[in-house]
């Protein structure tokens, strides 16, 4: 018989735990400095860049601050089953 073979390991990459943070409408006043209110209508944040570069702070639609855009974070606990009741049944 063949030497012992070692149980092959699976090689699982590093996971972040972070929570999934989201950043939805762009909320900067454009219009401030003129005491009206008008945002640019940026739906949600999308980096302008890589990830750990400071374009990645930077809107690429809208070209703002991502401080500038609605901070959502979602819970891994969060459990939304109720909102969706509406699964057909066969
Ligand atoms: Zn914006």
């Amino acid at each position: 018989m063949g030497p012992l073979q070692d149980p092959k390991s699976k090689v699982v990459p590093p996971v972040k735990k972070e929570k999934a943070v989201r950043y939805r409408e762009c909320r900067r006043n454009h219009a401030a400095s003129i005491g009206g209110y008008a945002v640019d209508g940026c739906r949600e944040f999308m980096a302008a860049g890589e990830e750990g570069t400071t374009a990645a702070l930077r809107c690429a639609a809208c070209s703002c601050h991502r401080s500038f855009h609605k901070r959502e974070v979602e819970s891994e606990h969060l459990c939304d089953c109720s909102s969706h009741t509406t699964s057909s049944q066969s």
